[in-house]
């Protein structure tokens, strides 16, 4: 039986104040899912590492890595990040972008894997921003091509908030293509440059919204053949996301993810996928929308 490679860590979890919007328990919530799932035979679970702090300098500003790492944020810089500094998210920072790279080098050896984190696109080279310390799919990305593994990397960005983050720092790498598509009336309001980017109404329901994904590979296809692609599968595109404004059911979500899958199961292309975005304060519920992509995957791959 084949199985399909994960990558988790313990220590991802995020120490919150109570009543804080991002649900600090989100990553060990969705391995419990998992775990009590029928997906959890199928999975080899990999744990990520801790990305090499000079490795997170090639793409982050040196002076903000050192910053995040010895908990010297401004005030500024921590309200932008919008999560209180800790010794623990600090360290699940420099984890879970490994854990990124760890997931695409996986996908580059079996064709698919999937992170039980990531997606954090708000993250610029020299700030975090909007829950987001570094950018892990900017930090995968670039540093893959350093390696001279593979060409060129497609960043799919389908969370309902644009991946300004990512966008800016890979503007002027030619062998990455970004594409958000993204509720344009939300956060972030200074939106950057992709080099696709789909800004969408408030309200897009599942049949809009396909046909919108469905236009959107094909106009991506005409431009760019990846050698990977990292997929952003935000869940805040559910209607009754606390931060989306868009109207997409579990339904609309799973045949996404199917769409996303099958296009590029379809075309040989290896498929990183990472969680991106889920705001609900029912951890059981968000859980299970995270947990949709890892079903879809399993379904799709396996
Ligand atoms: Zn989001």
């Amino acid at each position: 039986m084949k199985k399909l490679n994960v990558v988790y860590n313990d220590n991802y979890d995020i120490p919150l104040p109570e009543g804080h919007r991002f649900v600090g328990t989100k990553f060990s919530d969705l391995y419990n899912f998992i775990k009590n799932s029928n997906l959890y035979t199928n999975l080899t679970i990999h744990q990520s590492n801790s990305a090499p702090i000079n490795d997170v300098q090639v793409v982050h500003n040196s002076d903000y890595v050192l910053n995040v790492k010895e908990g010297n944020l401004s005030r500024d810089q921590e309200r932008r990040i919008n999560l209180p500094w800790s010794a623990r998210l600090a360290k699940r920072s420099f984890l879970a972008i490994q854990g990124t790279l760890q997931t695409s080098q996986l996908a580059l050896d079996y064709g698919i894997a999937c992170h039980l984190a990531g997606g954090t696109h708000h993250a610029f080279k020299d700030c975090g921003s909007g829950f987001c310390v570094f950018n892990d799919l900017a930090y995968a990305s670039i540093t893959l091509l350093n390696q001279k593994k593979i060409n060129k990397i497609l960043i799919l960005d389908l969370d309902v908030h644009q991946g300004d983050g990512t966008a800016s720092i890979c503007e002027n790498i030619d062998n990455i293509f970004t594409c958000s598509i993204h509720c344009k009336n939300n956060f972030p309001f200074d939106k950057k440059n992709s080099n696709l980017d789909v800004p969408i109404d408030d309200e897009v329901d599942d049949v809009k919204y396909i046909n919108i994904l469905t236009k959107t590979l094909d106009q991506i296809e005409s431009n760019f053949t990846p050698d990977i692609v990292f997929y952003d599968a935000g869940v805040d595109v559910h209607s009754d996301d606390d931060l989306g404004n868009l109207n997409l059911t579990d339904h609309g979500i799973k045949k996404r993810d199917e769409i996303v899958c099958e296009y590029f199961k379809e075309k040989k292309i290896p498929l990183c996928t990472v969680i991106g975005g889920g705001y609900s304060k029912n951890r059981q519920e968000l859980a299970s929308r995270h947990f949709s992509i890892f079903e879809t995957v399993s379904k799709t791959y396996l």
